[in-house]
């Protein structure tokens, strides 16, 4: 039996799962890890807790199938969380500051005039999301940095790159263009990182890890650690995995992830189209050929169900929502907007606050948790549409995955509400299979249509109600949210 491993470094915990040719699990393990809240609105993780669950994980499941039958290794990785450590010690000079966290807000305030050109050239708006600003903070905070890294001792890397060197024992110092995507100093356009964006942030060139393409030979693994020397083929960010692992390079396929989030991504090929209301963003480099996509992060999707466990108390569990939405005909004119943390894409609006509206005294908990559901649905068209509207593509189908795609009630809505078929694969763990995907395509275990071959749909759900109704219950739903929109004044 021969497997390709996939590493999923996730932002909770991480995953290694062993897949075989014919796309079935062999073996698996996750180890979570500790969150760090230093201060509110910051997070940060301890780079030697991802590395050593990681390793414990690949340990775990190369001993259960046998290191020989390992043909090589693929990686996936929560994008943007950035790391600066000693080449010659391996040290990290601070934690890992992660994507969620907040803290360099006041050093994209002070760049603020170049976010045009920052936008232009990366298609993302300067945002403490990505990683310069948070590479900035460090410098800035911790001494001796600076100094180390004009002696070239200092190097950055995001989750991919921190394993990826300490797995090849510091060998390898390397990512691949859709990490590097996100780091707001690498251009979309000329496939480098660009020198006005590195004065902007004033960070030095030689910090940045290589670019080489998604799939390939990065290097191998030391012996010391997965038993024989381990080729890793392949690195992908998380969503562009689980977009990779949906078949995202078909035209007029969108992903969408119902996690605590939505995330939504659809490739737009060798071609770049811009929208303003979304991220524009590199999918994976293979053959050659760069694949962008476009992205758009919707702040509030699971959550919204998790805070109507614990935060009101009116469910117990998320899975009874889809029995106690689907007791009613409709949702009898509530609508609930949650913008718990502000609006995403497309709106983009930090204001905003959540509201629930058209209640009337026949109003009961199952309206609530309908029209909770329902939001899901109505955000996810609110992407597409401008997915739709940018790209001129003709949606045909959604490819789900991610906690709340398991809700049946949700499926059929967002079918009925879209006019477009869901697909929902039996294998949830998208992100893993998208990195054994790039990997296993790299070392010639798989063609790409064979690997796509190996995904088993599990249930498609057709619009079973006509396009008006669904218009109709749509434009309901942009009123409400036009009334939840710049609630907060100062
Ligand atoms: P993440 O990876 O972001 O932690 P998951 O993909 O595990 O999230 O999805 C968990 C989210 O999905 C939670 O916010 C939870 O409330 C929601 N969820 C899980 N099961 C259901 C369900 N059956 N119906 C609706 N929402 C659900």
């Amino acid at each position: 039996m021969k497997v390709i491993l996939a590493i999923d470094l996730g932002t909770t915990g991480n995953r290694v799962i062993a897949f075989t040719a014919d796309g079935s699990v062999a073996a698996k393990s996750y180890y979570e890890f500790p969150q760090i809240f230093p201060a509110p609105g910051w997070v940060e993780h301890d780079p030697f807790d991802i590395l050593n669950t990681t390793k414990k994980a690949l340990q775990d499941v190369i001993s259960a199938v046998g290191a020989d039958s390992v043909v090589s290794m693929g990686m996936t990785n929560q994008r943007e969380t950035t790391l600066l450590w000693d080449k010659r010690t391996g040290k990290p000079v601070h934690n890992a500051i992660v994507w969620q966290c907040r803290r360099t807000k006041p050093i994209c305030d002070r760049l603020e005039e170049y976010s045009g050109t920052i936008r232009e050239k990366t298609g993302l708006p300067l945002d403490p999301y990505f990683s310069a600003t948070k590479i900035k903070w460090i410098i800035e905070h911790v001494d001796g940095v600076r100094r180390g890294i004009e002696q070239g001792n200092i190097i950055f890397g995001t989750v991919d790159t921190w394993v990826l060197w300490n797995l090849t024992a510091g060998r390898v110092h390397a990512t691949e263009p859709g990490n590097a995507s996100r780091t707001l100093c690498y251009n979309i356009h000329t496939l480098d990182y660009d020198e006005d964006l590195l004065e902007i942030f004033g960070l030095p060139r030689k910090i940045f890890p290589e670019v080489r393409e998604s799939s390939g030979l990065f290097g191998n693994t030391a012996k010391e650690i997965t038993g024989r020397e381990i080729p890793i083929t392949g690195i992908l960010g998380d969503q562009q995995a689980s977009l990779f692992a949906q078949g995202g390079w078909e035209e007029d396929v969108v992903k969408n992830t119902y996690g605590t989030g939505l995330f939504l991504m659809t490739s737009t090929g060798s071609e770049l189209q811009t929208s303003g209301r979304l991220l524009n963003t590199i999918a994976w480099k293979t053959d050659g050929e760069v694949c962008y996509a476009m992205e758009g992060s919707v702040f509030v999707g699971g959550s919204c169900i998790q805070w109507l466990r614990d935060g009101l108390k009116i469910i117990r569990s998320s899975a009874e929502t889809e029995s106690m939405a689907a007791s009613l005909g409709s949702n009898e004119g509530v609508y609930f907007v949650p913008a718990l943390t502000g609006l995403g894409a497309p709106y983009w609006d930090p204001d905003a606050r959540g509201m629930i509206i058209g209640i009337t005294r026949g109003t009961r908990r199952e309206h609530l948790v309908r029209a909770a559901l329902e939001a899901i649905a109505y955000q996810t068209r609110d992407v597409i549409e401008e997915m739709e509207r940018t790209t001129g593509m003709a949606l045909k189908k959604v490819r789900v995955d991610g906690g709340a795609s398991k809700n049946d009630f949700l499926m059929q809505f967002q079918a009925d509400i879209l006019g477009a078929a869901i697909e929902r694969p039996v294998l949830t763990e998208t992100t893993a299979f998208g990195a054994a995907g790039i990997a296993g395509i790299a070392a010639g275990f798989w063609s790409r249509n064979g690997f796509f071959g190996t995904r088993k749909v599990e249930r498609v759900f057709s619009p079973l109600v006509d396009e008006k109704r669904a218009d109709l219950c749509y434009s309901q739903w942009k009123r409400a949210v036009k009334r939840a929109m710049g609630w907060v004044v100062d």
